[in-house]
């Protein structure tokens, strides 16, 4: 069966019965005799479909495990409230006093505070790669125990050899975490180029309508008893709403992606041709400088990339001027956003030359010429103010 036909069936409730998994709201699960406590007890450690206590989730968290570990292709996937959250949760999870972390440098901001301040504070080093290091020997350790991964790069999207990465780390005691919220499981399935967990933040593209925060990890092989026992033993899971919510948002992933895809590149495709800008950040772009990977590895694009103007350029004021981009945290959902941005700032690997302003758009579900139209009219309404002025 094709997935974006799975996509729709996943937790399906017994017929006849409802499209959806109903909510079960549930802290305390009720049984008539010790015995069928035990029973459930003793059979929630092979069956995480079980009703047995609100903190191991209830039926609409149980359907939406199901399908992110069908959509990510991984054995199990554990929920979290935040992405963040899971990201904290799941490095947590694998590294210990003495151990050392491999980062790639263009992670999402968060993450490096993560392995900057909680890792460091227990006891963990952590060392930074370079997106595009094509050996890794010479920042791998004896004690290396996570390599962590986020292909394309937050804000830069810079794409990451997976596979060659992960093959250079095959046979360690190592185990290599990723953050594909861009991909979501659906674009890009890393645990088939050698990833063990996949961490989705669910709060963008899964949920979809701006209204959802949650986060997931995904594993395959030995690193999902691992985490199952992390999950467990430090209480995560995500609220039977959120859960419904958010499984509600996934049935039309696929149809979102596909729109976000389209006109993502049209807009990109129109800001390339501006004197006013320099380059676009846009892994789909042929001029990407791993475009290649793209083409590889993944099966579309989302809605989000970056644009570095000519130095002087008022971004500020395009940001201001557009009426259909909100300006906003966050992307992934139904509606348009633009942001000034400057990622460089904490990076060990800079680029060498001077970066000129800019500005990360999410390219939401709007007409495509409704927005072409709103960036038209933002770049005139720069040009008439630096006129003015
Ligand atoms: C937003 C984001 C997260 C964190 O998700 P929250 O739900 O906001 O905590 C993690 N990784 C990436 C790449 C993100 O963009």
């Amino acid at each position: 069966m094709k997935r974006e036909t799975k996509l729709l069936h996943y937790g399906a409730a017994a017929r006849p019965g409802p499209a959806n998994p109903p909510v079960i709201r549930a802290s305390t699960i009720l049984h008539d005799t010790v015995a069928s406590y035990d029973d459930i007890k003793r059979r929630r450690e092979t069956d995480e479909t079980l009703l047995s206590y609100g903190r191991r989730g209830t039926t609409p968290a149980h359907a939406l495990q199901t399908a992110l570990a069908g959509i990510e292709g991984g054995d199990a996937a554990y929920l979290f409230p935040t992405g963040v959250a899971a990201l904290a949760g799941t490095i947590s999870a694998f590294l210990s006093a003495g151990d050392h972390a491999l980062v790639v440098d263009t992670v999402f901001s968060p993450t490096r505070k993560l392995f900057d301040v909680l890792m460091s504070r227990m006891g963990v080093s952590v060392d930074y790669f370079p997106a595009d290091a094509q050996d890794l020997s010479r920042y791998l350790k004896p004690n290396t125990r996570v390599l962590f991964l986020e292909s394309p790069g937050s804000q830069t999207f810079d794409l990451l050899d997976v596979p060659m990465l992960t093959a250079q780390v095959s046979g360690r005691e190592v185990t290599v975490i990723i953050d594909n919220t861009y991909g979501s499981g659906w674009l890009y399935r890393p645990l088939e180029l050698g990833c063990h967990v996949s961490i989705i933040a669910g709060t963008k593209y899964l949920g979809g309508h701006a209204d959802v925060m949650m986060g997931a990890a995904i594993a395959k092989g030995d690193a999902h008893a691992v985490l199952r026992t992390h999950v467990n033993m430090t209480g995560q899971t995500l609220a039977p709403d959120e859960s419904y919510n958010t499984l509600r948002g996934m049935r039309t992933l696929g149809l979102r992606y596909d729109r976000h895809h389209h006109a993502g590149l049209a807009v990109a495709a129109q800001l390339v041709a501006r004197p006013e800008v320099v380059r676009v950040l846009h892994p789909g772009l042929p001029d990407h400088p791993r475009h290649d990977l793209f083409v590889r590895d993944f099966s579309g694009a989302a809605g989000l990339f970056s644009v570095e103007f000519r130095s002087g350029f008022e971004s500020v004021c395009f940001i201001d001027a557009l009426q259909l981009f909100a300006v906003g945290s966050s992307w992934g959902g139904f509606e348009s956003l633009a942001m000034p941005i400057s990622p460089y700032g904490e990076r060990l690997y800079p680029p060498q030359q001077p970066v000129g302003p800019m500005v990360r758009l999410h390219v939401g579900l709007e007409d495509p010429e409704d927005l072409a139209a709103d960036i038209e009219q933002a770049f005139a309404t720069v040009a008439t103010s630096a006129g003015v002025r």
